[in-house]
């Protein structure tokens, strides 16, 4: 299973991946952008992993629900609020928990993308970070399902995930800044995407 000190611990791997691939994230947004992705990232990250110590010893639901609010209120553009509802919604189904199984997980990131889904309304296809989040539930739904370990799981979720992200290249973008660009947002990787990818990886390691 996953404690809350996994938790925790992939939260600090978040803000050090949001600082090495701050200037590649960037550099993707500035593709199909408006070249701010990494720096919002970042940014939010750094807040909240500046926030962990304080609340460390509290359950998974209240880390995820501060890790949200943090992310709301610190990052702007259209990923700050998506990312945000994504771990507000994710702590709603985590309260008061100490630990997470596979199912539990799973129940974890389905709540956490259909949140983005409904604030943001992107389908899949649209070459957004749904088009990573939703068929990382849906692994994680079938490692559930056939009772697969955590490490396995996320193993899995990682392969998908990396698939996920490397497919919205050749998507036209449908949401977002970079559907001003129309077919010429076609051919680069979407930034948000890359970073819920990052996510999933980091939450990956910290399980380990
Ligand atoms: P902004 O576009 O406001 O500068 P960012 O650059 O931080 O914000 O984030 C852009 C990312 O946000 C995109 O790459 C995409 O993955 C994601 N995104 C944008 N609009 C939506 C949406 N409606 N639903 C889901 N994700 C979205
Ligand atoms: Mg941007
Ligand atoms: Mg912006």
């Amino acid at each position: 299973s996953l404690n809350r000190n996994n938790i925790v611990d992939w939260l600090y791997r978040c803000g050090e991946i949001f600082t090495t691939q701050c200037d590649f994230l960037t550099g993707l947004d500035r593709e199909i952008g408006d070249a701010d992705h990494g720096l919002n990232m970042h940014r939010g990250f750094s807040k909240v992993v500046e926030k962990l110590p304080s609340i460390a010893d509290k359950d998974i639901g209240f880390i995820l629900k501060n890790t949200g609010m943090v992310l709301l209120s610190n990052v702007g553009g259209a990923s700050g609020p998506l990312f945000g509802t994504f771990f507000i919604r994710a702590a709603q189904v985590t309260q008061a928990r100490q630990n997470l199984s596979v199912e539990e997980l799973y129940l974890m990131i389905r709540e956490g993308a259909d949140g983005v889904v409904s604030r943001g309304k992107a389908e899949r296809g649209d070459k957004t970070m749904c088009d990573v989040w939703l068929p990382v539930a849906d692994s994680l739904r079938h490692a559930s399902e056939n009772h697969l370990s955590m490490t396995a799981a996320l193993e899995a979720a990682c392969e998908v995930a990396e698939q996920a992200a490397q497919s919205t290249i050749t998507l036209q973008a449908r949401k977002g800044r970079a559907s001003y660009l129309g077919e010429r947002s076609i051919g680069h990787q979407d930034p948000g995407a890359t970073s819920a990818l990052f996510m999933v990886q980091m939450l990956a390691a910290a399980a380990n």
